[in-house]
């Protein structure tokens, strides 16, 4: 007679009711039937929810991103389930590791190729400003060849830092306006990198 087989000796009842996150309505106006807000705010909590990451990682600092996007920190969590490798698909660069001056034309056209809105985070001291490589090899920050909308200090970061910068971004683009894109200021700043 075989034995009945139980992996966990004292099983717990998950408690499952409160662990579903919910995203927040933003704000407007309710009535009998109705509800309404700005196209502003509902395309920055769609967006904000469903960003596409494009990790571009060169070094130690990726290991600590593979951490983040495993179970225990699960970057999941925050609707970036899906990591593209085609940059035309992504919405989020994420530079990760220490580049050299020779891959500064590579990140820019991976930037280039990205369709607009993107956004970009530098994770670690190397890509926010060389780290402690201040040689004539490397690059004293990406921000020199792309503009970089959140720098997340540390070598390594650890992964609740790289989730920190991960949540900065999902702030900036919830309330980001739909035309700040066109504007002149935006315009101006990729102007100032060589970008049309
Ligand atoms: S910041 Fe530190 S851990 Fe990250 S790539 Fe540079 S040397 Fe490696």
């Amino acid at each position: 007679m075989s034995r009945p087989v139980q992996f966990n000796i004292h099983p717990i009842l998950a408690d499952t009711k409160d662990s579903i996150g919910m995203a927040n309505m933003p704000a407007g106006y309710t009535g009998e039937g109705f509800f309404a807000t700005k196209l502003n705010d509902v395309v920055g909590l769609a967006r904000k929810n469903s960003i596409w990451p494009l990790p571009f990682a060169t070094s130690c600092c990726g290991i600590e991103f593979m951490a983040t996007m495993a179970s225990h920190y699960d970057l999941a969590r925050f609707g970036a389930e899906r990591l593209g490798f085609s940059p035309r698909q992504c919405d989020l660069l994420m530079v990760m590791g220490t580049i050299a001056k020779k891959m500064g034309p590579i990140v820019k056209q991976v930037y280039l190729q990205m369709a607009e809105p993107r956004w970009v985070i530098a994770v670690g001291a190397c890509a926010c400003s060389g780290g402690i490589f201040d040689t004539y090899s490397v690059l004293q920050g990406i921000d020199q060849v792309v503009p970089v909308d959140v720098y997340v200090p540390g070598c390594p970061p650890r992964p609740e830092a790289i989730l920190d910068g991960f949540i900065k971004i999902q702030d900036l683009v919830g309330q980001e306006s739909l035309r700040r894109r066109s504007s002149e200021k935006y315009k101006g700043l990729l102007e100032s990198y060589g970008i049309q």
